[in-house]
């Protein structure tokens, strides 16, 4: 019960595949109790009887680029819980046709999108919801390595993603301060609403099991314990950090010998 008598708010959750949805459920069996908000009408079907199956509140729609729902989501937290511990974002978007072929391609209107609503979310919900830490607090978000260095098709968000570790820096010097830490999980592939939209997922899964010390994907239950420790007291001493869940595929210059026998192989015989 490493969460017990702790109120996080969990945004980013689109079905039972979502990362937020994991660490939600992970959250509630620590003893959290649970805000879930959903981006879309549409989503409502789905992400209101999860929440229901761990009791959580505050199941309204709140898109990050809509100021009235973002108010009205915090008006009601403020109303009913007076202040909360903890914050997951878990919220990514890019128009998923520039989400393959080149970066140089990109337009001006998605690359602005991208950004507001991958990166700069994160900067208006960790200033909205550090009002309500009055005690103190974590806040989570999700990353990917594609912001450290460049993954084919991943494109303007790999932009995003450096921006984003960029601003768990920034605002942990922020608010540091007021005994309010802000990590980032970067989190091996998996699939997902949001990763099936980048081009080339399926195979790069395959390869990315191949090639990582442990010989495996990420799996959500990697990524919610990580998310529990980074929630919870346990990580007390730790901010402004890049957390990397990824089976240490982060770790390594080359692919292990027996992949690189075969590609060899297989490129020799072409
Ligand atoms: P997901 O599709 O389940 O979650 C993405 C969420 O973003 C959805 O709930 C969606 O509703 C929300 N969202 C999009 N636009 C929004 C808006 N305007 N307002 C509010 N919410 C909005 O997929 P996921 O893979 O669990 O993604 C969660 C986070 O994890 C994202 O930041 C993603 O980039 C990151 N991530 C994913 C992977 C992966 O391989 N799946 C790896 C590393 C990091």
């Amino acid at each position: 019960m490493l969460l017990k008598g702790k109120k996080i708010l969990i945004t980013g959750v689109a079905n039972d595949w979502s990362m937020a949805w994991a660490i939600a459920r992970r959250a509630h069996e620590n003893g959290a109790e649970i805000a879930m908000p959903y981006a879309m009408p549409a989503l409502e079907k789905r992400v209101r009887p999860l929440a229901e199956s761990i009791g959580a509140k505050f199941v309204q729609e709140c898109n990050v680029q809509n100021d009235e729902q973002m108010d009205s989501l915090f008006a009601n937290i403020e109303r009913e819980w007076g202040h909360i511990d903890g914050m997951l974002h878990a919220i990514a978007f890019s128009d998923k046709n520039e989400l393959m072929g080149r970066y140089v391609d990109t337009t001006r209107e998605n690359f602005k999108n991208t950004m507001d609503i991958s990166v700069y979310s994160l900067v208006d919900l960790t200033r909205r919801a550090s009002k309500l830490m009055t005690n103190g607090g974590s806040i989570v978000t999700l990353t990917y390595f594609g912001g450290e260095k460049s993954v084919p098709n991943y494109n303007v968000m790999g932009v995003a993603k450096s921006a984003l570790d960029s601003s768990v820096r920034y605002l942990a010097a922020d608010l540091g301060g007021d005994k309010i830490r802000i990590n980032a999980i970067s989190a091996g592939p998996i699939l997902t609403l949001a990763s099936s939209g980048v081009g080339g997922m399926k195979s790069l899964l395959r390869l990315n099991a191949w090639q990582t010390p442990l010989r495996r994907n990420m799996t959500l239950d990697d990524v919610s314990g990580a998310a529990l420790y980074l929630l919870s007291d346990l990580s007390s001493g730790v901010t402004g950090e890049i957390h990397h869940v990824d089976c240490g595929y982060s770790t390594t210059g080359m692919m292990p010998n027996d992949l690189k026998d075969t590609l060899l192989k297989a490129l020799d015989n072409q």
